[in-house]
């Protein structure tokens, strides 16, 4: 039996800064991955998955050493432009309203991925094995090599089908949209101006995230239905159609690279914690992505995770109430950051003709009350919710 501090299940961007953060406290960490990333040198700039990164997630990557290898990847956006096809009008936010540099940074995810295992301290050993068995009370794993580890705690950051909360036996309410969202690259006529651009439409939001040399990263939500047969069409038909939603404001689209379709399913874990389990990221939550908040609250929960078992490294969290503080600062957080998303969703569904007049005013007021604009934009850069 091989005995660890910690052992991490999933070394995805959340599970790896975890690894980063928990490993520079001196802990010993265990990180099991079942597939590890490929090297940061010659990943594209373009990717079809990418997110948009707060200041808040940025802070933490520097923190930990790995802002500095990606940040050739990033894409800086200073503006975001929101509209919708049936009402007049659109809302900018913008970065130099509230004094930051960015709004955000466009990242592709497998960049910050392995930007995060560059930086694994000495303290973090791998394995390259998938999760078989768990004992939530007695913090053993085994692992589907065989292998059997002990540790004072285990964290689940093994994704939205997390196996960790599924062995531990953590509830989870979720709720299908019933919406897909259709990602990839995207080539433009027009430039992207470093901001992104999302249309409303009946079907839902369509955006596109600036990303470097001129590629935009696309974000088409499609009903789950149409899904199949969208990204089915031949490449001429798949543009034009992706034109006709965007208005065209971009232009011609003139290439698509790399499109991948993601049914939207919003996720919570009732509980974060269980005996010596505990879970951060997609394992614990996920939420609509229009608003493009759900690494980034993973980002919160590693940050806040490390400040409460941080503080007395030597103890036995899952008897000092450190893992439940953890649990009570990111919970409502997180909760509030889905309850928004549904709202947006629902304001912006074209299905019920009363909300119309209600998307012209909210529209309207987030175009002409600069300080509650200033607001939204400075929570969401910051990553303060609650
Ligand atoms: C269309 C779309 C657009 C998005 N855009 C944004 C955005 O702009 N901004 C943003 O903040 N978020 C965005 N998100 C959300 C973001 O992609 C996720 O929140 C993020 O990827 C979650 O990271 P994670 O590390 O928690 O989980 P994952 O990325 O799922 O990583 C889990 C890791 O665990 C490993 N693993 C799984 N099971 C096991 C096992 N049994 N044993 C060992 N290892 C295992 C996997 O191999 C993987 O590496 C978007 C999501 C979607 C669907």
């Amino acid at each position: 039996m091989t005995r660890s501090d910690i052992v991490i299940v999933g070394g995805g961007m959340v599970g790896a800064a975890a690894a980063c953060a928990l490993g520079r406290q001196g802990l010993k960490v265990m990180l099991l991955e079942k597939r590890p990333p490929a090297p940061l040198e010659g990943q594209p700039c373009c990717q079809t998955r990418a997110s948009a990164l707060t200041l808040a997630s940025r802070r933490l990557l520097e923190a930990l050493g790995a802002w500095e290898v990606l940040a050739p990847w990033a894409q800086p956006f200073d503006a975001m432009h929101v509209w919708s096809d049936d009402v007049s009008g659109e809302v900018v936010f913008r970065a130099a309203e509230v004094g930051a540099e960015a709004l955000g940074w466009v990242v592709p995810n497998a960049v910050v991925q392995a930007a995060l295992w560059q930086r694994l301290p000495e303290t973090v050993t791998v394995r390259e094995s998938g999760l078989a068995a768990l004992d939530a009370e007695a913090g053993t794993v085994t692992l589907e090599s065989g292998e059997s580890l002990e540790a004072r705690l285990i964290v689940g950051a093994d994704g939205a089908h997390s196996l960790t909360r599924r062995l531990a036996a953590m509830p989870l309410d979720s709720h299908e949209y019933g919406q897909a969202a259709i990602v990839g690259c995207v080539r433009t006529e027009k430039s992207h101006e470093n901001a992104c651009w999302q249309r409303y439409i009946s079907e839902g939001p369509v955006a596109f995230l600036a990303m470097r040399e001129g590629w935009s990263s696309l974000a088409w939500y499609v009903p789950l239905t149409r899904l199949e047969e969208t990204l089915a069409l031949p490449d001429e038909v798949f543009r034009a159609r992706l034109e006709a939603a965007s208005g065209g404001r971009l232009g011609r689209i003139i290439e698509v690279d790399g499109r991948a379709g993601f049914p939207l399913v919003r996720r919570h874990a009732r509980r974060y914690v269980r005996g010596r389990v505990v879970l951060i990221g997609d394992a614990a939550h996920t939420v609509h992505p229009q608003a493009g908040q759900g690494v980034n609250l993973g980002l919160l929960d590693v940050a806040a995770l490390a400040e409460e078992i941080g503080v007395d490294t030597g103890v036995d969290w899952a008897c000092t109430g450190a893992l439940q503080r953890y649990q009570r600062r990111r919970y409502g957080d997180n909760l509030l950051v889905q309850r928004a998303m549904d709202g947006f969703d629902s304001l912006f569904d074209h299905g019920l003709p009363w909300k119309r007049p209600l998307r012209q005013a909210v529209l309207t007021a987030g175009r002409t009350l600069s300080p509650a604009r200033a607001l939204l934009t400075d929570l969401a850069l910051r990553g303060r919710w609650a």
